[in-house]
């Protein structure tokens, strides 16, 4: 039989676009792509990349202060959103037209339409015109999810946050995951007053309960007021903003209502209901470790698949599959030891195990130091950072690195190197210290603080 395309993906962000570029590219594959929004998917257009320009945007407020602390005459000038975001919207036009002309470079025909699948090899674009493929992968992503309550209408997700008109006086930011995290940082250096609500005890759960403290602490001291065990009961209209009548009690108005409650995978009205595919928790699309789905024509990549939910995991899948299927080069991409970092401000690099992930597998050493680092010392800011290294007392491997600080970010990528080629606690004390670094710590700590 012939077929339209060798490959279909539908979902133009990180998995789909490297997948589409690898196998035409690379491989030689006859590839078409659909994208019903804008090409580059969340990462580019909704997520890491407006974000990250905006935490750059917000980190200027704290470094005039520091500025006039080493001698330098500048006065703290007012933030002109408006300027920021047409700067904004300029650059995530270029990078849209980047990544269109990758995918025209490697081959790729692009369908500007919502596609949605027909049968195993068959896809319909919203136009009504239709493709058959050999292959068809998913890589349609997710979307913000936030839960039913009275006023939830009220309240706006992380995919408004790049297109506010104005900047609110007070936000309310809801959750204590990495976006509601991220957020409540970037309002609070941009002047916002900004409260944070969480249910749980402690944000950030998931990573190192020291680091989780130790970031929450900082983002306390910078002005950012953390209710935990809180959660919003009901969001009401008034005159001059948003009510939020929470458990605790409390009624409070706000400008703005940001829920970052976490996300759900679309899969949605895409046809897969019925062609034999498995779903999962909320709707995840259930692949095996090279991709492919319960039907063997179709597979899926990146956050509709929901292991783990990060830009370069989508874009290693994606590659893995393009390599898997077209390069006849079988490539599962190892979920293990994937480094990732929370843009707070201070940041939270973290890589392998936490703490007490690492306590219930064996015996550990936990090596840990928390200091004010020089630069804002120098400056009489009261800013401390965290270097904490988890090491199995059997096997002396560095199981867990996690680093509370200023561009922590860049730091655990290179120490994720090490630990996923297994160095031991040995190795890093062998490694001669860069100094003066705040980085050179985590070569340079001695004795435990504790073992468990
Ligand atoms: P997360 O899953 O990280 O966090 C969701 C938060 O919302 C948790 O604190 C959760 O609480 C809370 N929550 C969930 N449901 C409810 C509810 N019904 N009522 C109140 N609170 C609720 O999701 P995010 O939205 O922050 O981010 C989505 C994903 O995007 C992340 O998992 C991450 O993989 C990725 N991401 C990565 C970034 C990075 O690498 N820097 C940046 C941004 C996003 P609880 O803890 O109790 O479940």
């Amino acid at each position: 039989m012939t077929f339209d395309y060798d490959l279909f993906v539908i979902g133009g962000g990180s998995g789909g676009v490297r997948a589409a570029r690898v196998a035409s590219g690379d491989w030689g594959a006859r590839v078409g792509l659909a994208e019903e929004s804008r090409m580059g998917g969340t990462c580019v257009i909704r997520g890491c990349v407006p974000k990250k320009l905006m935490v750059f945007a917000s980190g200027f407020s704290g470094m005039i202060e520091e500025a006039q602390a080493y001698g330098w005459t500048l006065q703290p000038g007012r933030f002109d959103w408006r300027t920021f975001r047409a700067r904004l919207e300029a650059e995530l036009d270029r990078l849209e037209a980047a990544y269109r002309g990758t995918l025209q470079a490697a081959g790729v025909t692009v369908h500007d339409a919502r596609a949605t699948l027909v049968d195993a090899h068959r896809v319909r674009l919203a136009s009504g015109q239709e493709f058959s493929a050999k292959h068809i992968l998913v890589a349609t992503g997710g979307q913000p999810f936030v839960p039913a309550f009275p006023g939830s209408e009220l309240a706006v997700s992380s995919n408004e946050m790049f297109h506010l008109d104005a900047l609110p006086r007070r936000a309310l930011v809801v959750g204590g995951g990495y976006i509601a995290s991220e957020f409540a940082c970037i309002l609070n250096g941009l002047g916002v007053e900004v409260s944070q609500f969480y249910r749980g005890a402690q944000i950030l759960r998931g990573f190192d309960d020291e680091a989780r403290g130790h970031v929450a602490n900082a983002m306390r001291a910078g002005g950012i007021d953390i209710h935990c065990g809180t959660d919003v009961m009901r969001l009401e209209k008034t005159a001059a903003g948003i009510r939020a009548i929470a458990t605790d009690g409390s009624e409070r108005e706000f400008d703005l209502v940001l829920y970052a409650t976490g996300r759900r995978p679309n899969t949605g009205g895409l046809g897969l209901e019925g062609l034999g595919v498995e779903f999962g928790r909320d709707g995840r699309i259930v692949v095996d470790r090279y991709s492919q789905t319960a039907v063997p024509s179709i597979f899926a990549v990146g956050d509709v698949t929901g292991r783990i939910n990060l830009t370069p995991v989508a874009i290693r899948e994606g590659h893995a599959f393009a390599d898997t299927v077209f390069g006849a080069k079988p490539t599962a991409f190892d979920h293990e030891l994937v480094a990732s970092a929370v843009f707070t401000q201070p940041e939270l690099g973290s890589v392998g195990l936490s703490e007490e992930a690492a306590r219930a597998e064996g015996p550990i050493a936990v090596y840990s130091t928390a200091f004010r680092p020089m630069k804002t010392a120098f400056a009489g800011k009261p800013d401390r950072v965290l270097m904490k290294l988890i090491v199995s007392q059997t096997t002396r491997k560095v199981l867990g690195c996690h680093l509370v600080a200023p561009e922590a970010g860049e730091m655990i990528q290179l120490a994720a190197i090490a630990i996923r080629m297994g160095a031991t606690k040995e190795d890093f004390d062998r490694t001669c210290a860069v100094h003066p670094t705040m980085a050179e710590e985590l070569v340079t700590m001695r004795k435990p603080v504790r073992t468990a």
